[in-house]
C-alpha cells in the first residue's frame, strides 16, 4: 500500500545492502562469453588475470552466484558517501502537470559526482588485496578516472590515467582533481605506447577515444611487474558492483510500498542503468513483478538503436577480448560536437543480451533536447545535472508528458547518474544557442561496422 511519501528517502548507515546483486545468475539466457580473438575460444581465468585482478575475474566470469558479499573495507567507504537520497520529483511532476510519479536516485553527491565511485572503490580494494603496486586505466569525460583516483589513494595504490586528448584538453580541472588525489594523467593517445604510437600514425591530429585509451591503459598495465587494469564501465563486474544503486533504490521505494512501472537510464557502456535495473529486472526474470524498462542513448553514437549484436572488440587498438554486444564498430568515434558523454562505441553484453531477448526497450535522443532536459530540471529541482544523466531525465520526462496526455497515473523511476559542474563548457555551448545536433549517416554507420571481426557465433 503506498503511503506519503517525502521529498527524499533516506536510508540510514544500518540499511545499506551488505551484498551486491548478480543479475547473471537469474538471467535465462547467459550475456555471450569474452572470446580471445586469436582462438575464438571463451577467455579463461589464466588469460585474464594477467590484464585484470583475480577477484575481480572471478566475479566476471560468475553467471551463477546470486550475492556477493560487499567487504567489510569497501562498505566503510561506501559509508563516506551512501546511501545515496532517493527522491521524489515533486517540483518536476508540477512543472510538467503530470499525473505521473516521478523518482530519482542521485548518485552525484561524491567529488568524482558519479556513480563511478560505487566500482571504482571496490576496484581498487581488490587490487590493493592481491598485494599490486597500481592500477591503469581510461577516461572519457573523466568521471572514471576522478573516481579511481580517489579509490586508489585510499588504498594506496599508484593510479595513471589515460584521458581522451579532447577532454583532457577541455576539462583541465577534472585532471587537475586526479593529480590532486594523485594520480598521473597522459592525453590518449599518447607518443608513450606502442598502440598509441601506431593510432596518432594512422590518424594524425585525432581528438582520441576511448576505445583509444583503453587500449593504451591495457599496454601500460600489461608491460609494468604489479600492474593490472581497470575499466569503469561494460564489464560484468562493474555491473556487479553498480547493484548497489538499483538495490537502495528498491529498499528505499519499498519502505513506501511504491513500485514503479517504467525504470529509465542513460547508457554509455551500460553501468549505471545495469545496476540500478538489477533487482528489478531479477523480479521480472523471475515473474515476480513486471517493469518496464529503458536505456536512453545519444543519437550521435546509438549503439542499441543502431547498432549491431555481434562479437567486436572492446577497444580501438583491438589488443582486448572480444564481446558480444550491441556495437557501432570499435573504430566508431562520435562527431567532435558531441558534448554529452555516453560516448562508448560498445555497450555491456549483459543489457545487450536483456535488449536482444525484448526484456528492455532503447531509444537514442538528441543532445538539444537532452540539454532542454537538463535546463528545466536544474531550474525546478535544484540540482545541476550532468549531460550523460540528462538524456535519463529526458527520456522521463518524455514518459511523464506522454502520461499526461493518456491521463495515466505511472509511477517513472531514474537514475540521476552525477552533477554537471564539470561540463560547464557544454553548457555554455547550449546557453550561447551553439550547440548542434549531428546524427551519423547509415553509410558512416554501415563503414564503421563493415570492420567487425569476422566471428561465427
Ligand atoms: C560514465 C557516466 C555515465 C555512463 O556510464 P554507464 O556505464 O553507461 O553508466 C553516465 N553518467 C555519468 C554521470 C557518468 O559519469
Amino acid at each position: 500500500m503506498e503511503q506519503n511519501v517525502p521529498y527524499k528517502i533516506y536510508l540510514d548507515e544500518s540499511e545499506l545492502p551488505k551484498a551486491w546483486y548478480n543479475l547473471r545468475a537469474d538471467m535465462k539466457n547467459k550475456p555471450a562469453p569474452l572470446l580471445n580473438p586469436g582462438t575464438l575460444q571463451p577467455m579463461t581465468f589464466d588469460e585474464l588475470t594477467p590484464v585484470f585482478c583475480e577477484d575481480l575475474v572471478r566475479q566476471e566470469l560468475d553467471d551463477t552466484t546470486r550475492f556477493f558479499e560487499i567487504p567489510e573495507e569497501i562498505r566503510q567507504f561506501y559509508k563516506m558517501y551512501r546511501p545515496s537520497p532517493l527522491t521524489r520529483a515533486y517540483f518536476l511532476e508540477k512543472a510538467l502537470g503530470t499525473p505521473a510519479k516521478i523518482y530519482y536516485k542521485f548518485e552525484g553527491n561524491n567529488t568524482s559526482g558519479s556513480h563511478k565511485l560505487n566500482s571504482a572503490v571496490a576496484q581498487a580494494y581488490y587490487a590493493k588485496k592481491q598485494g599490486l603496486r597500481g592500477v591503469t586505466t581510461e577516461t572519457g569525460a573523466g568521471q572514471w578516472g576522478t573516481a579511481l583516483s580517489m579509490a586508489c589513494s585510499y588504498f594506496g595504490l599508484d593510479c595513471q590515467v589515460y584521458m581522451v586528448k579532447v577532454s583532457y584538453e577541455q576539462k583541465p580541472f577534472r585532471r587537475e582533481v586526479m593529480r590532486t588525489y594523485g594520480a598521473s594523467v597522459t592525453p590518449s593517445p599518447s607518443e608513450g605506447t606502442a598502440v598509441g604510437r601506431k593510432i596518432l600514425q594512422e590518424h594524425p591530429g585525432t581528438s582520441g577515444s576511448l576505445g583509444c585509451a583503453i587500449s593504451e591503459a591495457v599496454e601500460a598495465a600489461t608491460s609494468a611487474p604489479g600492474y593490472r587494469y581497470v575499466l569503469g564501465s561494460v564489464l560484468n563486474q562493474v555491473l556487479l558492483h553498480q547493484s548497489i544503486i538499483g538495490l537502495e533504490a528498491k529498499a528505499a521505494l519499498d519502505k513506501y510500498g511504491v513500485q514503479p512501472d517504467i525504470i529509465i537510464g542513460c547508457a554509455g557502456g551500460g553501468s549505471n542503468l545495469g545496476g540500478l535495473i538489477s533487482p528489478f529486472m531479477g523480479e521480472k526474470i523471475q515473474g515476480k513483478a513486471d517493469y518496464r524498462f529503458i536505456a536512453v542513448e545519444p543519437a550521435s553514437c546509438p549503439s542499441f538503436t543502431r547498432g549491431k549484436y555481434a562479437y567486436d572488440f572492446c577497444d580501438t587498438g583491438m589488443v582486448c577480448p572480444l564481446s558480444k554486444m550491441y556495437t557501432l564498430g570499435s573504430g566508431f568515434i562520435p562527431s567532435a560536437n558531441h558534448a554529452g558523454g555516453l560516448r562508448y562505441h560498445g555497450m555491456s553484453s549483459v543489457l545487450s543480451q536483456l535488449y536482444h531477448d525484448g526484456l528492455m526497450e532503447a531509444r537514442s535522443v538528441e543532445q538539444t533536447k537532452v540539454f532542454e532536459a537538463a535546463q528545466l530540471f536544474a531550474r525546478v529541482e535544484g540540482t545541476l545535472p550532468a549531460p550523460e544523466s540528462s538524456h535519463a531525465i529526458r527520456a522521463a520526462i518524455d514518459e511523464a508528458l506522454r502520461c499526461k496526455e493518456a491521463g495515466e497515473e505511472k509511477t517513472i523511476l531514474f537514475g540521476l547518474t552525477g552533477t554537471g559542474y564539470f561540463d560547464m563548457t557544454a553548457y555554455q555551448k547550449f546557453n550561447d544557442g551553439q550547440m548542434s545536433d549531428y546524427i551519423p549517416t547509415d553509410e558512416e554507420l554501415a563503414a564503421s561496422l563493415a570492420k567487425l571481426p569476422k566471428v561465427e557465433a
